[in-house]
């Protein structure tokens, strides 16, 4: 498996550091306000890694942080007149609500800085004992300097960066490129006891600390939006490599940006779609398969235009998905053809063209585009004659291949209330006639579509299960 490590700039074969285990970690959003479907990318993205990975039989540990203190959660808790924790709470609920609509599994744990302030104390002073950081009037400073490889990441020298750097008025850091760990509190800010002052952890921090507590010093991937390379990932490089004296994260992954007319979604800017606003306007699965069909790295548009194509082509597969499942279930059981199994192997080949493409750096699109070959091969060559098999093993691919990327393509066709009782008072003649096997059948059916049956002195009474 390759994938495209933004730390060598290189595609690299992918070897973990424990056999058959990924480490992985994935900054998360910070909770002042409902997230944007730009924020919704590296969620969505990542995810279906860990789902690729989990399919390729690997035990995934994925963990992705909420960061619950900042100026902006202040800022915002200040305007509604409430607490610091009631806006977190709030958002955070909206951000596992919007995940799951979005069919984002949760992460393995979801740590909340807040909630982590002990460890990063203590890694603020591992940071001080080994010579690496400062404290001044209350403030913790990390002496980027002192770091050999800074800039490792992002490519940039650290002269060229203390070039272009304003210096502040107010400055009193050693150097310019020096960065924050700890900050004093000001009035009305939450805060906690530190050595230096009563106050707050600077941003960076929290994720050093969080992969460090659950995931052990040294992980496999650290993935988040390309926006992070800097200055957040590279200062991550340089607390955790500092603090642990090792490397910290193998593969660094990086999505591209989420535009509208071609510029960054962003919050500050004013132009952004909740999750929420696009789910009202379409269902949650189109969003997520609309941002698949782009590879992760390449920068995403986002239109009205490309969501109904995202959301025809989907349609496409859910509708070659029924068919098969139609046609499987009027099937007769026989042996497969020669022919037949000639046709089931060129499907077994694009599945391996599915791996293929998600195996040379997540290639979500080609991934995509080899199920839609199933498809289209399915829809001209499988008919009512066909091996019962084979429609179900052609079907079974398509929906395992789609699961994979998160979408759920088998069609669960709801019963409607009249089409419940009619089976119900079918089931009843077929008692009075004694054709137990149909009543049974019956019964069965609507289990299997979710319908409880309960025989009542009154007559028949049934639930959705
Ligand atoms: P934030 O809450 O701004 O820290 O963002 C949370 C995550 O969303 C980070 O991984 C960002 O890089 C990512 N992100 C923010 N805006 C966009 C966008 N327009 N397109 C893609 N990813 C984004
Ligand atoms: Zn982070």
């Amino acid at each position: 498996m390759k994938l495209y490590n933004t730390l060598t700039k290189k595609k690299e074969e992918f070897k973990p550091i424990e056999e058959g285990k990924v480490r992985m970690y994935v900054c998360g959003p910070t909770v002042y306000n409902y997230i944007h479907i730009g924020n919704a990318r590296p969620m969505i993205m990542f995810d279906t890694v860990r789902r690729y990975f989990e399919y390729k039989g690997y035990d995934v540990n994925y963990v992705s942080n909420f960061t619950d203190v900042d100026d902006k959660i202040i800022k915002k808790a200040v305007e509604e007149g409430v607490s610091t924790t009631e806006v977190t709470a709030r958002y955070i609920d909206a951000v596992k609500e919007d995940m799951k609509n979005l069919n984002v599994r949760p992460a393995t744990v979801h740590p909340m800085a807040t909630q982590e302030i002990d460890g990063m104390v203590t890694m603020i002073q591992t940071l001080i004992d080994k010579g690496y950081a400062y404290a001044k009037n209350g403030t913790v400073y990390f002496k980027t300097r002192s770091f050999e490889g800074y800039g490792k990441l992002s490519k940039k020298n650290i002269d060229d960066l203390e070039a272009g750097a304003r210096i502040a008025v107010s400055d009193e850091k050693d150097d310019p490129m020096d960065f924050v760990l700890w900050k004093p509190k000001k009035d009305g800010e939450p805060y906690w006891e530190s050595p230096w002052s009563q106050g707050r952890p600077g941003w960076h921090i929290e994720c050093s600390v969080m992969s460090k507590k659950y995931l052990g010093d040294q992980i496999d991937i650290h993935a988040g939006g390309e926006d992070l390379i800097f200055p957040h990932h590279e200062n991550e490089i340089a607390q955790s490599e500092a603090a642990n004296g090792k490397d910290f994260a193998k593969y660094w992954l990086h999505n591209g940006f989420l535009n509208i007319d071609n510029k960054k979604m962003s919050k500050s800017e004013g132009n952004f779609f909740t999750v929420r606003e696009i789910g009202a306007e379409y269902p949650y699965e189109v969003l997520r398969f609309f941002m698949l069909n782009v590879h992760y790295r390449s920068p995403i548009n986002f239109s009205r235009e490309l969501m109904e194509s995202a959301k025809n082509a989907l349609e496409r597969i859910k509708n070659a998905v029924s068919n098969l499942a139609h046609l499987s279930e009027n099937a007769t059981e026989k042996e497969m053809t020669e022919e037949e199994k000639t046709f089931l192997d060129s499907v077994i080949a694009l599945k391996a063209k599915f791996e293929a493409a998600m195996e040379d750096d997540f290639n979500t699109a080609d991934a995509i585009a080899a199920i839609f070959e199933i498809v289209k091969t399915a829809n001209t060559n499988l008919s009512a004659d066909s091996a019962k098999q084979l429609l179900e093993e052609t079907k079974n691919y398509i929906v395992t291949l789609a699961d994979v990327l998160g979408v759920d393509v088998e069609v669960k066709e709801e019963l409607l209330d009249t089409d419940i009782e009619n089976l119900i008072q079918e089931r009843q003649d077929a008692r009075k006639n004694r054709d137990f096997k149909r009543s049974d059948e019956i019964r069965d059916l609507l289990l299997e579509k979710g319908i409880v049956l309960e025989d009542t002195r009154e007559g028949v009474r049934w639930k959705r299960a």
